[in-house]
């Protein structure tokens, strides 16, 4: 197969990239636009392979996308590309507006012209895979409730009504002209290579520093917890496998308020890293509490029995074992890390791909 995937410079599109290159005999082309999100960085084990390229593009870019689906020819499409971190979205809505909404409408479109052409056997292999965010349903407050495909949309932030934009989008692309689609509705992710603005390696890269653990309001939003490489093997099985028209949800079974989480990091560092930093008798004492997040979602959790029903897919690692492995990670990935945190990593994508 021929696999076109956009954001793959990204946390997760970049683990799918990997778990590709180094799982199967499929050919990867990854279209990225690189905003402060993208890093090549995370994509240097598989980058010599002959059956990976790049393309820096805008999803926006409508002209370029053609001319990618005229060149590579893609067998599938898996569309990670977004502006993905909440804050983010509340101090400037725009940009997931645009990559989020109108990014995703170009890329239908692209998608389309191209599928429309292909010979009939082409044509009903083709597939459209929308990774979406459980943030879409928004709230469960108070319940015991999980999400289901069937729950309605009900998104708080910027960030989760752009994404819900983009599923209705790539719906309706489906019911009305056809597009073969699938999309999937996944909870939090953690692992390696996750950009340091995101909770789990904020807060190991802080405790590292001695700086301050910020936890919002009274760090009991619960989230429910994925390794990323599960969810990385979870995609690839939904683009091969999954049925045209469905959706699949896809979680951890690890609900965790955020301050468990954050005491389960200290206690990992207590023990891989007990040499702390200057004047820090315990990591814990750095925990700080912070004003809470506007509309802040108190509790998500996804029940994500149709995939493993249908598709035979659930996660291999516990929190535990992927919290552990992700410490680990950031540990011995001192330099991957110094990098992003002195904007190094964008001059080492002008060397790299200087002329
Ligand atoms: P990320 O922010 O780490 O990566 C996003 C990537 O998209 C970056 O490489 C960035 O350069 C690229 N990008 C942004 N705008 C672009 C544009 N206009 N054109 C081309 N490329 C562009 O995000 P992530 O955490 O890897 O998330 C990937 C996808 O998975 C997103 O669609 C997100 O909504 C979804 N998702 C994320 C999580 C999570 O916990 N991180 C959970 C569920 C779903």
């Amino acid at each position: 197969m021929k696999i076109l995937v956009t954001g793959g410079a990204g946390f997760i599109g970049s683990a799918v990239i990997r778990h590709i290159i180094q799982n199967t005999e499929h050919q990867v082309l990854n279209v990225d636009k690189l905003t402060y999100a993208g890093n090549l960085e995370s994509l240097i084990s598989v980058a010599d392979s002959q059956r990976y390229q790049f393309s820096q593009t805008d999803i926006c870019d409508r002209a370029a996308l053609e001319h990618l689906f005229q060149t590579f020819k893609p067998d599938a499409v898996m569309h990670l590309a977004a502006e993905s971190h909440v804050d983010r979205s509340i101090s400037g809505p725009f940009a997931f507006i645009e990559t989020n909404i109108i990014g995703t409408y170009q890329l239908l479109e692209a998608a389309r012209n191209y599928w429309l052409n292909l010979p009939k056997e082409l044509k009903n292999k083709f597939r459209f895979h929308h990774i979406s965010t459980d943030e879409v349903y928004g709230d469960l407050e108070g319940t015991a409730d999980l999400f289901t495909e069937t729950t309605s949309y009900s998104p708080s932030s910027p960030y989760s009504a752009s994404k819900a934009s983009s599923d209705h989008l790539v719906r309706a692309w489906h019911r009305t002209y056809g597009l073969p689609v699938v999309v999937t509705n996944c909870s939090n992710n953690y692992g390696p290579y996750h950009f340091p603005e995101k909770l789990i390696p904020l807060m190991i890269l802080n405790a590292l520093q001695g700086k301050p653990l910020p936890i919002y309001g009274n760090g009991q939003q619960i989230r429910d917890w994925l390794f990323v490489e599960d969810h990385a093997r979870a995609l690839y099985k939904v683009v091969t496998e999954g049925a045209v028209g469905e959706t699949y949800n896809i979680g951890g079974h690890n609900e965790k308020a955020n301050i468990e989480v954050v005491h389960a990091i200290c206690t990992l560092l207590e023990e891989l890293a007990p040499n702390k930093p200057e004047g820090v008798q315990q990591y814990k004492e750095l925990i700080t509490y912070v004003t809470d997040r506007p509309g802040h979602d108190v509790r998500y959790a996804i029940d994500a029995s149709k995939i493993k029903k249908e598709l035979g897919w659930e996660p291999a690692e516990s929190f535990e074992s992927g919290l552990r492995k992700t410490v680990e990670w950031y540990l011995s990935n001192q330099e991957w890390v110094e990098h992003i945190q002195s904007g190094e990593y964008l001059s080492w994508l002008e060397k790299q791909y200087q002329g």
